[in-house]
């Protein structure tokens, strides 16, 4: 399975990966996590784990991307 995991206090709420996601699998949350923000959540398994997520994210370590189950981003 792939998935994308957002580490919620990484996260500005920015949302350029739930704009940039080809297949709609992010949203915004409703929690605000610790610096005020709505983070982002993985929200649907049609992931195809192309990464464009990590990539967009001008967070380091928010995203962290798994295919098939293994980690593909550090
Ligand atoms: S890896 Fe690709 S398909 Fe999966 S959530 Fe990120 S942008 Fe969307
Ligand atoms: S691109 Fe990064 S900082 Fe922006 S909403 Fe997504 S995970 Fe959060």
């Amino acid at each position: 399975m792939n998935y994308v995991r957002i580490a919620a206090d990484e996260c500005k709420g920015c949302r350029l990966c739930v704009q940039n996601c080809p297949n709609n699998c992010l949203g915004i949350g409703s929690e605000i996590n610790q610096m005020g923000y709505q983070a982002a959540v993985f929200k649907n398994p049609n992931c195809t784990a192309c990464g464009i997520c990590f990539y967009v994210c001008p967070e380091p370590g928010a995203v962290t991307v798994y295919k098939n189950e293994e980690r593909i981003n550090a």
